[in-house]
């Protein structure tokens, strides 16, 4: 990164890091020296095992912090980056990760499961990006990730919540990368296909159920449908992305949608 600043100096805040991308995200960040403010729902044992398995991964210097706010709400989404800002002093990097997926054809899917996908992988979005720009701009250095998802790009049957919500944050992150565009503000998403965390996990037990398969073989078949590669993007795969984006080389990259898809959207 080309700034003044020592990396471990540099506060980053990852969304929904206490599992699957997130996770991955925060551990390389933490390994690359950045300060990390790790968050997600869970219990506090749920939350100590994590920050067990961090230490286990990057040992025990460094160890980031664990934030609670539950992102169904604005006041909690604006809230974490504030308290982010007020506990660690700053966040020159966020990456909007936190997300959920629900599954259902559009006249049947509830009310109350589309209010909550577009709450958490919409609306806070916004809301973290709208807390976290003035001081990023006050210091004339930030960058923002947003893990979208190919369905920010194209569409899935029975996926009306998770499709619109990703293809908002696409939106926005344009809208993010043009209103600062002459700043040294940098805003861009990650548009992985499929990746094994506990997100697909449940498409795949409701596939093995649907379909009378064994593990392996629901796996395949969710591969086989979209994906041309036939493999998965792995977590650090992704968290490599984000090092590039966030790197010197990245400095002139803004505005845009980078497809981890295994040649999904080629076709
Ligand atoms: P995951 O289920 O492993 O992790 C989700 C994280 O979000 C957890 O830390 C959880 O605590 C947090 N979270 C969920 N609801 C929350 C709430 N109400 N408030 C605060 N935090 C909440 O999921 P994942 O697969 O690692 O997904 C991470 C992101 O990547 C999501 O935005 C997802 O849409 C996106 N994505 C995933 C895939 C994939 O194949 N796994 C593909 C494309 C995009």
């Amino acid at each position: 990164m080309s700034n003044h600043r020592s990396r471990h100096e540099r506060v980053a805040l990852v969304t929904g890091s206490t599992s699957g991308i997130g996770l991955a995200i925060a551990q390389a960040l933490i390994l690359d020296g950045w300060m990390v403010a790790l968050h997600g729902l869970g219990t506090a044992q749920e939350i100590d095992s994590v920050l067990m398995q961090v230490a286990s991964q990057v040992g025990s210097s460094n160890m980031p912090r664990h934030f609670h706010a539950d992102l169904r709400s604005p006041e909690q989404a604006r809230g974490l980056v504030s308290e982010v800002e007020s506990k660690l002093g700053r966040v020159d990097l966020l990456v909007n990760n936190a997300g959920i997926q629900h599954t259902s054809r559009v006249e049947d899917f509830p009310t109350s499961k589309w209010d909550e996908i577009m709450a958490i992988n919409l609306s806070a979005v916004f809301h973290a990006c709208a807390a976290a720009l003035p001081g990023m701009k006050r210091r004339n250095f930030g960058r923002i990730v947003n893990i979208a998802s190919i369905h920010g790009l194209v569409a899935s049957a029975e996926k009306a919540a998770y499709v619109s919500a990703k293809h908002g944050v696409v939106g926005l992150t344009k809208t993010i990368a043009l209103e600062n565009a002459r700043s040294n503000i940098t805003c861009n998403a990650i548009c992985p296909g499929w990746v094994r965390t506990p997100l697909v996990e449940a498409q795949v037990l409701h596939r093995m159920s649907a379909m009378g398969l064994d593990h392996e073989a629901a796996e395949r078949t969710l591969l086989a449908e979209k994906e041309p590669s036939q493999r998965f993007t792995t977590t650090e795969h992704i968290a490599s992305a984000v090092a590039f984006l966030i790197s010197e080389a990245g400095s002139n990259i803004t505005g845009t949608s980078l497809a981890m898809d295994g040649a999904w959207t080629a076709q």
